[in-house]
């Protein structure tokens, strides 16, 4: 997608800090965090949302997952917990129209969410 951010920063436009990537997916710290720990998880492929998740594309949910318990462990959060958090559609708050994972650390993380 050309005016897509985390496109840009996939291909190095746009500049992030990245914890970790692979030919599946890419893992970098939010701009604006809401917990100390704040990351994104996206996959290289640019698929807008939940919605358009058909079995094809399902594959690359597993690589998230996968990526985000790798960056959990790396940051040393994986044992006191974690969120990790899709928005989907406007209503949920969903900025940018390429999916991505939050993955939220590092404060009491309290239910239900707002
Ligand atoms: P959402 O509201 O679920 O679409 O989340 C989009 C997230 O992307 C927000 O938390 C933003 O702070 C974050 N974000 C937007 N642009 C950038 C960027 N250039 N680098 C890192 N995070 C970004």
């Amino acid at each position: 997608m050309p005016d897509c951010v985390f496109c840009k920063i996939r291909d190095g436009e746009v500049p992030a800090k990245f914890e970790y990537r692979d030919e599946h997916t890419m893992v970098f710290h939010d701009l604006n965090p809401v917990a100390p720990h704040h990351l994104l998880v996206v996959p290289n492929k640019c698929i807008r949302s939940v919605n358009e998740v058909d079995d094809e594309a399902a594959q690359e949910l597993g690589y998230m997952f996968a990526a985000a318990a790798r960056v959990a462990r790396q940051l040393g959060f994986e044992q006191e917990g974690y969120r990790c958090v899709v928005n989907t559609g406007r209503g949920a708050g969903q900025i940018v129209m390429h999916l991505h994972m939050h993955l939220l650390a590092g404060r009491l993380l309290e239910w239900p969410p707002g």
